[in-house]
């Protein structure tokens, strides 16, 4: 089986990033996490920019010391380095307009996602250097880990190397963000991305149905809505779970399962044939997920998901998703509990 190659603080020179101008174009949950960790890693306010219009997160930046300038083109004509850290559904339409055009020829671009680059939708010029530094935590533990001196996994790579020196400038970021003291896990966008939408279009959609189907058998047997609810979900059982997985194996954690529990589930799990699991996972993973035909089809919305109200086609998906029961019975459940305070 493969095995990735994992790079540590050792392996990265801050150095290489001295005089480079870094702008950060976006400031939400990655934007504001990364840029003070670069900071405090000793990179000077003034080499760090964030490119915001003029709103809640422009002035969240200036409350935080940062300089911000709300002209996009202004921002890309001055960069060394890029961080693209806007919605994956936005940055095709800002970066190929505002920025693509005013950039430097050696500018070095960051994603923290692979989803554009895999599906070839930002415009790069072959000078350029394109390079994937994609944390694998929400913003908010990207900081607080990096203020307790802890890292956190991440992925990186060098989609395009137009300097040449696109792995040394990848892994000098990734160290200043934070991300090699755990190290980070050479990747690439096309793997990255892959595992992302399959997680998201075939594993976790599964793990819905399951517990939807799971909650209606158990339902129509009597059980309870307060009983289901809190023996699935609200009692953060599943939470914990997988939070043990993480720290003693994926099957090892059942050990802290009582006996009759650890035999159901192992017994349970090996008798269940995973065959047409396993057909439905590739057809997704191949022709919905790698053949770009989920890409294609959000672009073609992209616009749609702006919307307000049912028009939105992801507004649509929640008004179907509300009317299962799994979701009727944990809104009449915590009806019931707003109701005893
Ligand atoms: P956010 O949704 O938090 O981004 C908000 C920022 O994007 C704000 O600065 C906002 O400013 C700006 N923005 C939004 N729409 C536009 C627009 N149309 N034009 C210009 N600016 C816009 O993004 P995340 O931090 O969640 O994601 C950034 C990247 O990081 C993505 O590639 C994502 O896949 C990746 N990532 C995210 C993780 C997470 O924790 N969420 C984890 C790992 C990777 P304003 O609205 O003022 O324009």
């Amino acid at each position: 089986m493969p095995s990735a190659k994992i790079y540590y603080d050792a392996d990265a020179q801050l150095e290489v990033l001295n005089g480079k101008q870094i702008v950060f174009l976006g400031f939400g949950n990655q934007g504001t996490a990364q840029a003070q960790n670069l900071r405090d890693s000793g990179i000077p306010n003034d080499k760090i920019l964030v490119a915001n219009r003029e709103d809640s997160y422009a002035e969240d930046a200036r409350s935080k010391g940062f300089i911000v300038e709300h002209d996009f083109e202004k921002a890309a004509a001055i960069a060394d380095i890029v961080f693209l850290l806007i919605p994956d559904q936005v940055q095709p339409g800002v970066f190929n307009a505002k920025f693509a055009p005013k950039l430097k020829s050696n500018v070095t671009i960051v994603v923290a996602s692979g989803y554009n680059v895999f599906f070839k939708l930002l415009n790069f010029a072959p000078t350029q250097d394109v390079i994937m530094v994609a944390p694998r935590m929400i913003g908010s533990s990207v900081r607080s880990l990096y203020q307790k001196g802890k890292g956190y996994p991440c992925f990186v790579s060098v989609e395009q190397d137009g300097t040449t020196s696109g792995l040394t400038t990848a892994l000098a970021l990734a160290k200043a963000i934070g991300a090699t003291k755990a190290g980070a896990i050479a990747s690439s966008a096309r793997e990255e991305t892959i595992m992302d939408l399959f997680a998201e279009q075939a594993l976790w959609p599964n793990i819905i149905m399951l517990f939807r189907e799971a909650f209606n058998v158990l339902q129509e047997a009597g059980c309870t809505d307060e009983a289901l609810c809190y023996e699935m979900w609200m009692s953060k059982e599943p939470a914990e779970i997988f939070e043990r997985a993480a720290e003693d194996g994926f099957i090892g954690q059942l050990k802290h399962h009582s006996t009759v529990s650890q035999f159901g589930q192992l017994s349970g799990s090996l008798a269940l044939d995973g065959s047409a699991a396993r057909t439905h996972f590739k057809e997704i993973l191949y022709n919905q997920v790698i053949n770009g035909k989920f890409a294609k089809h959000l672009t073609s919305i992209e616009a749609d998901l702006e919307k307000e109200g049912l028009q939105n086609p992801l507004n649509e998906l929640y008004r179907r998703a509300e009317e299962t029961e799994l979701v009727q019975a944990e809104k009449r459940v915590r009806q019931r509990l707003a109701n005893l305070l």
